[in-house]
């Protein structure tokens, strides 16, 4: 998949619509189409990477991790809590082949997940 029909990398330049929640030089954040949470945003990095797979800059995930932290603390999820996820791969159920992690809260959350 390249980077120009990629649909992450085509939300980061704006041509298809999103509700951004977060945006700064290396990362964007935007509410998930189908969330699975009262609370539930997709966390991307600007910079096309296809999945954890294929990362090599620890800091990327790194970032993505920590953009979490802040969402989860500016939006009010500090203390309740919430899940974060990056699916890997068709058995991890990726579906976007765009390194994302997801950010989820507003409802308890099970253990093993699905
Ligand atoms: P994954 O299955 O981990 O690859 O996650 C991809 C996520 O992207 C899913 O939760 C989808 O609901 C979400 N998604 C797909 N298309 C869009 C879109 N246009 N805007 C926002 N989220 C989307
Ligand atoms: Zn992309």
């Amino acid at each position: 998949m390249s980077a120009a029909a990629c649909l992450f990398c085509r939300i980061v330049r704006g041509e298809i619509p999103a509700t951004l929640v977060y945006e700064s030089p290396d990362v964007i954040a935007f509410r998930d189409i189908h969330p699975q949470a009262p609370y539930h945003v997709v966390i991307v990095p600007r910079a096309h990477v296809a999945s954890l797979a294929e990362v090599t800059d620890p800091l990327v995930p790194g970032r993505l991790a920590l953009v979490a932290a802040e969402l989860a603390r500016r939006d009010g999820y500090a203390e309740r809590g919430y899940r974060t996820v990056i699916n890997t791969g068709p058995d991890g159920g990726q579906t976007v082949f765009h390194l994302h992690l997801h950010l989820l809260a507003g409802r308890l959350m099970t253990w093993p997940p699905g």
